[in-house]
């Protein structure tokens, strides 16, 4: 029985053909298998998509040793959480405690049990299962099913950094919801949930690029983060988001604004400028323009470059 497409991948590290047979043999009924023969190999494959489960590394192999291609996995943001089991004839302490040290999550010496094997890959990879799907559950906001304020902020940071180093601009849009508190007070509770729902649905609608991300950044007020994107251009994008949101032509018997649920929408650019270069100077810009929007009665868009006087 071969093992179905969304089975864990084990990825076998292991110079000798024999020794990849035998693992190969045991683990392959649970486990889509993948085999690397050297330390090179195993590094381009893990840094690879999509991403194993779980490698078990042969220690000695010419060349690059097993411990060598750990500190390496380690050392690198993609294939750092993937677990690593030594297997090895070396079964000396030291040699034990060095792989733990490395970052192993296990040490097996030859010979060994199969049955053995075959349990502590099912824990590890049990283990590796639930720590992903917290770390999906940790960026990820419960309500809308798109990224939470976390992700954002990590996202941004990612972003800023880039452009500094790219010397590119980069654009936040801050969107939130009109006069949502009435909506609240006449439809309720959940039908407020509802909307939110569909409103990052309809902004996830207007981003086409595959670098521009949406985020609930807490109650009902939106974010987006547009990488490379200069402030004539993240103008364009608040206007289409704006429009998305009418369009779902959800009723508003409580806003003064229209009879429609509406956003408005701040939004500040990076630019060369040396005073503006700051993350926090960014948002609060944007939050300002947001303000500004609300001010200048809703449903509307404002999107300022940072250097920019506002003349407040
Ligand atoms: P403005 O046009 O100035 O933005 O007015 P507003 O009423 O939208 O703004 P305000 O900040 O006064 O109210 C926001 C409301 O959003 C209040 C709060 O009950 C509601 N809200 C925040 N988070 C949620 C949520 O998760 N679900 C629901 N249903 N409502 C929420
Ligand atoms: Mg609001
Ligand atoms: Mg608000």
């Amino acid at each position: 029985m071969n093992p179905n497409e969304n089975a864990p991948i084990v990825l076998i590290v292991d110079d000798m053909p024999f020794n990849v047979k035998v693992l190969r043999e045991t683990l392959k009924r649970d486990y889509r298998i993948e085999v690397a023969i050297n330390g090179a190999e195993a590094l381009e494959r893990a840094r690879g998509e999509p991403q194993p489960d779980l490698i078990l590394l042969d220690v000695m192999m010419p060349e690059m040793d097993g411990y060598e291609v750990c500190r390496r996995l380690k050392d690198d943001p993609l294939p750092v959480s993937i677990p690593v089991i030594f297997v090895t004839a070396k079964d000396d302490e030291a040699a034990e405690e060095q792989g733990f040290e490395l970052g192993g999550v296990d040490y097996i010496t030859k010979p060994f049990s199969l049955a053995v094997v075959k349990m502590r890959v099912r824990t590890h990879i049990q283990l590796k299962r639930q720590t992903d799907t917290l770390e999906r559950l940790a960026y990820i906001d419960p309500l809308t099913g798109i990224p939470n304020r976390r992700q954002f902020m990590e996202t941004l940071e990612r972003e800023y950094q880039r452009a500094l180093r790219e010397d590119s601009a980069l654009s936040v849009l801050m969107i939130d919801v009109d006069h949502f508190k009435a909506y609240n007070d006449h439809y309720g509770h959940g039908t407020g949930d509802d909307c939110l729902r569909e409103v990052a649905l309809a902004l996830l609608r207007g981003l086409f690029r595959p670098g521009d991300q949406i985020a609930r950044y807490g109650g009902e007020e939106f974010v987006a983060v547009l990488p490379r994107t200069d402030r004539e251009a993240a103008a364009l994008l608040a206007e289409r988001l704006s429009q998305c949101v009418l369009d779902l032509q959800r009723p508003h018997a409580r806003s003064s604004t229209s009879d429609r649920v509406t956003v408005s929408i701040g939004g500040a650019t990076t630019s060369l400028h040396a005073e503006a270069r700051s993350l926090e100077a960014l948002l609060s810009r944007a939050d300002q323009m947001l303000y500004r929007a609300k001010e200048g009665g809703r449903n509307r868009s404002l999107v300022a470059d940072m250097d920019e006087r506002l003349g407040m």
